[in-house]
């Protein structure tokens, strides 16, 4: 028989929205009689409404691992365990998700039954963190869990101060705006610092994002210390005929009033005869019209991916979006990927010497100047890491020309030296 619910009034009235509710879900889980997770879940609503009659929260951390890691499980223990005893280890495996987060539905079936064995059958796909969040598992049941989670092909992800789990968009497997190989950049980079997440050991949190084009779906401009997003730097390709059969379809007026006007640059043109005109050089990449005109616009054929550091949520100086580092970075062969791999080796290292506790890449930009931080992982410097270097107020252009002509002829000698190695 099930336990006897506890009354949850003020849960009860998150429940009456349009939405599903996750109250609704935790609810399920503490009737369902035949589970035996179910007195857990009766046991954590009682604890969250008392939380929310006292607008306190009740769980504090502790130690629980699993045996060669050092991270990658959140413990929980709670503070009132003897009004609600059966939630007093409501412990979370942080789960690196699938590069690009693809799942079979047989694969999916085979994680729900590792979590209604071993925990609560409470799952979320995916956490802020990227994870896949088993979450509700007692001390005595973490190890069987990862056991079970590790022999069908997952890994536990990070936590604390180390190398975080992570994320790139669904890519070039399914959108055609996809300008590299998400997956091989994710999964290549991520293997190649395992034991950076499993054992912390960085100053704080590290976490590198793939976007595969500039809609930047994976967050990773704003969240990522170490961000590889699409692009491309030739000019995007334009099919006239489709053009024409949307502007058909929608309407002048519609397309110059949400195509034309929204380009943020003014960089497009309608024409008479319906075709369409953009000004390269003065696209700035926000993808609103291949967004909207998906089968008239596409990428360009010279693609690859912009590098951007610092990005990160508040912390000590505020939010910040990351810096482009390395403003165009091939990803196409093998020797590419091995670049960013290193790229990514030398950044970490750098972090791991220089960074000051609980401090992020970004800050460590902050404090130091971005001179210096280029200088310690060896990037030179490039007009082109910002965009209209000319018309930017904080940019000396004094000297200028000088200056880019003898960027130019490095340029051009590093280039000479390549082909005289090969
Ligand atoms: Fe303008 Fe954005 Fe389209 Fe570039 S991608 S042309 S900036 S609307």
């Amino acid at each position: 028989m099930a336990k006897k619910q506890h009354d949850t009034p003020l849960l009860d009235e998150l429940e009456e929205g349009r939405w599903p509710s996750f109250v609704s879900g935790l609810k399920s889980l503490a009737t369902d009689e035949d589970k035996p997770y179910a007195g857990m879940m009766t046991d954590l609503l009682g604890q969250l409404e008392h939380s929310y009659e006292t607008r306190l929260g009740y769980w504090k951390g502790g130690t629980v691992s699993v045996y060669g890691y050092g991270g990658g499980v959140i413990p929980r223990f709670s503070e009132v365990a003897e009004e609600y005893p059966e939630s007093k280890e409501f412990h979370t495996l942080r789960v690196q998700p699938p590069a690009g987060m693809h799942y079979s539905t047989d694969f999916l079936r085979q994680i729900c039954d590792v979590w209604e064995k071993h925990g609560s059958g409470l799952i979320a796909l995916h956490g802020q963190s990227g994870d896949i969040m088993f979450q509700g598992c007692t001390t005595e049941n973490v190890q069987k869990a990862f056991d079970d989670l590790n022999e069908i092909g997952l890994d536990l992800g990070g936590a604390g101060p180390a190398l975080r789990t992570s994320v790139s968009c669904v890519g070039h497997a399914r959108c055609e705006q996809s300008c590299y190989d998400e997956v091989r950049a994710h999964r290549t980079t991520i293997n190649a610092f395992l034991d950076e997440m499993h054992r912390p050991a960085l100053p704080y949190k590290f976490k590198f994002k793939f976007s595969g084009c500039p809609n930047d779906c994976s967050n990773a401009i704003h969240r990522a210390d170490f961000a590889v997003i699409g692009t491309w730097r030739d000019e995007m390709k334009v099919d006239q005929e489709e053009v024409k059969k949307y502007v058909a379809e929608a309407g002048r007026k519609y397309t110059i009033d949400n195509v034309i006007t929204r380009c943020p640059t003014n960089a497009l043109s309608l024409n008479d005869d319906d075709t369409l005109d953009v000004d390269n050089q003065s696209c700035v990449r926000c993808m609103h019209c291949l967004n909207v005109m998906n089968k008239a616009l596409s990428p360009g054929d010279e693609r690859g991916a912009t590098i951007l550091m610092g990005g990160k949520r508040s912390l000590k100086i505020g939010d910040q979006i990351g810096t482009v580092i390395i403003p165009f970075f091939p990803l196409e062969t093998d020797e590419d990927f091995e670049r960013l791999e290193e790229l990514g080796e030398t950044v970490i290292d750098f972090f791991a010497e220089n960074a000051l506790e609980h401090e992020r890449v970004g800050e460590t930009i902050d404090r130091i100047g971005m001179t210096n931080f280029l200088e310690g992982i060896g990037v030179e410097i490039d007009p082109n890491m910002i965009s209209h270097p000319r018309t930017n107020s904080y940019v000396r252009t004094d000297d200028w020309d000088e200056e880019a002509a003898k960027w130019e002829k490095r340029k051009a000698e590093k280039a000479s030296a390549k082909v005289a190695a090969e």
